[in-house]
């Protein structure tokens, strides 16, 4: 599908659901990982992940929880998948941010188009983001600054991407490396190494984009 697929992690311990969400999900095209319980946030994050679909019953918390813990240290958008089909656990899953939810049993293709629609509306699949003549196509994998390629790592990548999604607003260091790398990265050193290679690539195509606010962090400008 595309040189950096989406990132899509999967919670839910009924093995059956498990399974077969995480084939259809692998089939087409995303990198999925699976777990089979709430207990471990950060390795549920450690892949930072694009996307989670989170089962609302789980061992050791519940679905509801685990998001809001999840979105405390990324923001991750968040499918539920759940068996009560209740106004308040819709609510609820609203409440802490669900971008949308499947009651079960569900189709696979019913799953796949809603986390398709859900990567797409948070600008994490396939709609080019755009900040001047600076053009970002996650889903391509490609980048360009008034029609010249950037030849971008699929780190630099993810790193334009996430402060194009955040354009003109300034970004610690820390939330980089944590939106970026993920949950358990650390060592500001990566983000500044990765900012410089960055901003070569994008000045060689045009005027400053990346500000730098001392000791803080960094913006991107049009
Ligand atoms: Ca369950």
């Amino acid at each position: 599908m595309s040189v950096a697929p989406a990132r899509v992690v999967v919670v839910e311990d009924e093995e059956a659901v498990r399974d077969a969400v995480v084939r259809a999900l692998a089939e087409d095209g995303y990198a999925v990982a699976a777990f089979s319980d709430a207990r471990e946030p950060q390795a549920i994050l450690h892949g930072a992940p694009d996307l989670a679909v989170l089962d609302v019953l789980l061992p050791g918390g519940d679905g509801f929880a685990l998001a809001r813990t999840l979105r405390a240290h990324r923001d991750v958008p968040v499918v539920f998948l759940t068996a009560r089909d209740g106004v308040s656990d819709r609510l609820a899953g609203f409440e802490v941010g669900a971008d949308d939810y499947l009651v079960k049993p569900f189709a696979l293709e019913e799953l796949l188009a809603r986390v398709r629609a859900v990567l797409r509306r948070t600008g994490r699949l396939s709609e080019p983001l755009q900040v001047g003549d600076l053009l970002i196509d996650e889903s391509t994998g490609d980048a360009t600054r008034a029609g010249h390629p950037l030849g971008l790592t699929p780190t630099e990548l993810r790193l334009v991407a996430f402060l194009a999604r955040h354009r003109g607003k300034l970004l610690s260091k820390t939330q980089i490396l944590t939106q970026v790398w993920g949950y358990d990265a650390y060592g500001p050193n990566l983000v500044e190494v990765h900012v410089s290679a960055l901003r070569r690539k994008l000045e060689t195509r045009g005027s400053r984009m990346i500000q730098t606010v001392r000791g803080v962090g960094y913006r991107l400008v049009p």
